[in-house]
């Protein structure tokens, strides 16, 4: 199968044009191949943009969501198929893939509600005969850049509101997932979305990405990814006035204190941790344990590994997938060297899994380090992979300093059953989302979604939040008295 541009509503001919092969990451199976497009591409999906959306900003808001309650209504009809297709070309467990289209679904419905809100505000004027109001302005066409390791949910934190609001998108999906792209493409053109409001087009991050920042109709980016690719697309977007938006790494952590229960933090860890093999922004890779329970959580966290099946994730008795490509196997396995050379004690795993069939495909071990130190570079960077590192404190003060000691943040937890640390916690953690006794894992798509620091900029997808990226504030004020009322002259 050839994947394709959508563009203005169209299929594009598959032609003689580069494409490069779509792997599943569990077993090396070739699925597609993606058309590798150039900026030719980028500039006719921005102009089909550009006239769609002129008409799209005067279809009422609510009309514009009835498109969105269609496409959540078929998302949620081809919920089993899109599940099947983002776990063959991501590797999450299949369990999870429903759970990734399943916050594409509640995001339609979510964002459709928007569609009879978009609230501004009205507020006394200062003068008589006076009307003052505030309303949310679409902002035109916005370019959407997305990561591998989400491929459906993400691009609907983006694109939904995007739309609702009335703006029209191109959306440049990651170049290792293109067919959650491909699918949701289909069910745009099924809704009848009106030619070019939604456009897909595949490729490079450097050839489209770098065309979609560039493009002077492009007036917002908003890209989910690394923070050094993040911060290229900051300073790019930056040279050419764009409003950026970007949600990037994490090296997120869960802190458990000496009163916590920790059969409940083990699973909070494991889940977290381990699940997607360690490829969610938010996966805790840092424990931050109380000295007095350090032995015990450890001892409690090898037991638990044991039971971990890992293979392929469309096998539903698998709890843990393959990591992403042989590149990601290659950066996991070198935190290893490095970890061990810093001083850090390995536990279990350090190695790539490679028995029967998982030599097919990109498979490593589930991985704890102990002894780990808060300056270590495995304590610092991101791995992106099924590594965690277990590092010792003496007090809550020192566990927050720990948490926050590194340059992101995104998420944190804490698991304690004394009231006076929760508190404390969630006021002094510095990331973007806190967790009390569960995992860094499991936002709701009706919460702002982001991180601080070299997480973010800011901004933030999900949530009303969201229409923050996608809507200019317009202020309009409408004098009725007849006659020339000067604001802050005429006051008396
Ligand atoms: P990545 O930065 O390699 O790529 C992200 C996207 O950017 C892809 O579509 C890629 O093609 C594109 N891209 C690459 N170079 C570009 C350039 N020069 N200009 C424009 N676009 C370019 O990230 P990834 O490996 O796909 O995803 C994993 C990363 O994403 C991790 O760091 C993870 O923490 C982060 N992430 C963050 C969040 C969040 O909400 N904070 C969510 C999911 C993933």
């Amino acid at each position: 199968m050839k994947l394709t541009n959508f563009i203005d509503g169209k299929w594009q001919e598959a032609g003689e044009e580069k494409y490069t092969a779509v792997l599943n990451p569990a077993n090396g199976e070739r699925l597609a191949e993606v058309r590798m497009s150039t900026k030719k591409e980028v500039d006719l999906a921005v102009a089909a943009a550009v006239r769609a959306q002129k008409k799209w900003v005067l279809v009422p808001a609510p009309k514009r969501a009835d498109y969105l309650y269609e496409i959540g209504r078929l998302m949620k009809e081809k919920k089993e198929h899109l599940a099947q297709v983002l776990t063959k070309e991501m590797g999450k467990v299949i369990e999870e893939g429903r759970g990734e289209v399943q916050e594409g679904i509640d995001m339609a419905f979510y964002m459709a509600g928007e569609g009879r809100r978009l609230f501004g505000e009205t507020t006394p004027s200062e003068l008589a005969d006076k009307f003052a109001m505030s309303v949310r302005a679409p902002i035109g066409v916005v370019g959407l850049i997305t990561p591998w390791n989400f491929p459906v949910a993400i691009a609907t934190w983006k694109s939904f509101p995007a739309i609702v609001a009335g703006n029209a998108f191109i959306w440049k999906p990651a170049t290792e997932t293109p067919m959650m792209a491909y699918e949701m493409a289909k069910i745009f053109e099924e809704v009848g979305l009106p030619p070019g409001v939604a456009n897909v087009v595949f490729g490079s991050g450097s050839e489209v990405g770098t065309a979609m920042i560039e493009h002077p109709d492009v007036k917002v980016i908003s890209f989910t990814g690394s923070t050094e690719t993040g911060s290229k697309v900051a300073e790019l977007g930056g040279r050419h006035l764009k409003k950026v938006s970007l949600e990037m790494g994490g090296k997120n952590a869960v802190i458990v204190m000496d009163d916590a229960d920790l059969h409940l933090a083990v699973e909070g860890i494991l889940w977290s941790a381990f699940g997607t093999a360690g490829q969610r922004c938010t996966a805790c890779s840092r424990v931050i344990v109380h000295k007095d329970v350090k032995s015990e959580l450890e001892n409690m966290l090898l037991a638990q590994m044991e039971s971990l099946t890992i293979g392929d994730g469309l096998d539903e008795t698998v709890k843990i997938g393959p990591v992403i490509n042989k590149q990601a196997l290659e950066k996991i396995h070198s935190y290893i060297k490095i970890g061990k050379e810093e001083g850090a004690k390995l536990l279990v795993g350090g190695h790539v899994l490679a028995d029967g069939d998982l030599a097919k495909g990109n498979y490593y071990a589930p991985t704890l380090f102990t002894d780990v130190t808060s300056n270590m570079r495995i304590a610092q960077e991101e791995i992106f992979g099924p590594v965690v590192s277990l590092i010792e404190v003496s007090s809550l003060e020192e566990a927050i300093e720990v948490n926050n000691g590194v340059k992101f943040g995104l998420s944190s937890s804490i698991f304690s059953r004394d009231v006076n640390n929760v508190f404390r916690a969630q006021r002094d953690l510095d990331t973007g989302i806190v967790y009390v006794n569960a995992g860094t894992t499991g936002a709701e798509i009706h919460l702002p979604f982001g991180g601080t620091k070299g997480t973010g900029n800011g901004h933030r997808d999900s949530g009303v939040a969201a229409l923050d990226v996608y809507t200019e504030w317009k202020s309009i004020y409408v004098d009725f008295s007849g006659k020339l009322q000067r604001a802050q002259i005429d006051t008396d």
